[in-house]
């Protein structure tokens, strides 16, 4: 169960103090607070966990300061839409609002490798009128030999760089607890320049001792990506292991999954997946379409099929594009063959707004036809 309390009553306010001491009462029920802040105010949600059915919804609802309370249908406690749940779970970071209705760009390095590169790309992001971006500082690779990654020693530069060129968010991949601190120690040298989105990779889906401490630390929002060879259900709860340790400002990436079929590309696209997990949760929903597809390879059309499988993301609601971008993929050291060309950005965003505008469309489309049809 989860009991809402009002706007902005905090846990020092004697309402609280009756409410806990309330539920207290019941047995083999533990009680967890969350704090969600939001642009215009915080709430505070009480999860109730154990044996709750017998618990009395009513009265409980009723209790001075108690805005709602709400019976748990589903297994994802802290992020599922449960029933008669309209907690929205947008969330605003460093200025860019995050949300099931909104659609953000991360354009960016797979893998830092220059200042040079990195200046370009920013450079190329601002004059484009782009505020996010993503760079890998720490690289989970196949092989033990092949590079992985500048690590801490690239973050100033990162950061400085973000900073001169007005990105507000980076996406960027920690691969263990140790990393947060090393992003949180070079982001305070720098003077905040920037903010960091912290991305769980495919391979880290289900590390949950890492997803515990990211869970934990809640300054820095995360992207989860779904694990490659899991359940969609597996990778869901791997979300919900950040969410239920405090942190619910979580994105959750479609970035593709392992099959044995051939596949023409690096993974098999699972982008029909985007209302699905908007409908069983309530995170946005991020689609990487470089790390799905693999390839710079076009259709008989002469559209990449980067750009087809985005389109078919955004038409169908996704909320955030991750997309690696480079200077010069010759030289790239992390994935350059499946990397879009600085030229191609302008391009780029101008098929995702078709696409999204589309999405927009269908929408109307929709509301009108259900209002025809009552
Ligand atoms: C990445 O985004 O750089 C990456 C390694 O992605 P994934 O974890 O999805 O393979
Ligand atoms: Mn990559």
């Amino acid at each position: 169960m989860i009991v809402i309390l009002e706007p902005n009553l905090g846990q020092d306010d004697q309402r609280y103090k009756a409410i806990i001491e309330h539920l207290n009462v019941y047995p083999g029920v533990q009680i967890r607070s969350h704090q969600v802040k939001g642009q215009q105010q915080s709430l505070t949600e009480i999860y109730l966990i154990g044996d709750t059915k017998p618990l009395p919804i009513d009265i409980i609802a009723e209790l001075p300061g108690v805005e709602r309370a709400i019976r748990i249908s589903a297994e994802y406690r802290v992020l599922g839409r449960h029933t008669n749940d309209r907690r929205s779970a947008n969330f605003e970071y460093n200025g860019v609002t995050f949300g099931q209705d909104t659609l953000n760009v991360f354009a960016g390095l797979c893998a830092v490798d220059t200042p040079e590169h990195v200046e370009a790309m920013m450079r190329a992001l601002k004059e484009n009128g782009q505020t996010c971006t993503r760079m890998g500082a720490y690289k989970p690779r196949t092989s033990p030999y092949a590079f992985q990654g500048h690590g801490a020693n690239c973050l100033p530069y990162v950061f400085e760089l973000a900073g001169k060129y007005g990105i507000k968010v980076v996406a960027m991949e920690v691969t263990h607890e140790s990393h947060v601190d090393e992003i949180h120690q070079a982001l305070h040298q720098t003077g905040n320049p920037t903010g960091v989105m912290l991305q769980i990779g495919t391979r880290n889906t289900q590390n949950f001792e890492l997803l515990k401490s990211v869970g934990r630390q809640i300054e820095y929002p995360v992207l989860l990506k779904r694990g490659f060879g899991i359940t969609l259900e597996e990778s869901l709860n791997a979300a919900e292991y950040l969410a239920s340790e405090g942190n619910s400002r979580i994105v959750f990436c479609l970035r593709g999954v392992k099959t044995h079929l051939g596949d023409p590309h690096r993974n098999l696209v699972d982008f029909a997946h985007v209302p699905v997990v908007k409908r069983l949760t309530r995170m946005p929903v991020c689609i990487d379409c470089s790390h799905s597809v693999g390839t710079r390879i076009a259709g008989t059309d002469n559209i990449l099929d980067i750009l087809h499988v985005t389109a078919q993301g955004i038409v169908a609601g996704a909320n955030m594009v991750l997309v690696d971008f480079h200077p010069a993929p010759e030289k790239a050291m992390v994935d350059g063959p499946q990397a879009l060309l600085l030229k191609e950005l302008p391009y780029f965003l101008s098929d995702i707004a078709i696409a999204r505008q589309a999405y927009l469309d269908r929408l109307k489309l929709n509301q009108q036809f259900l209002k025809e049809n009552k």
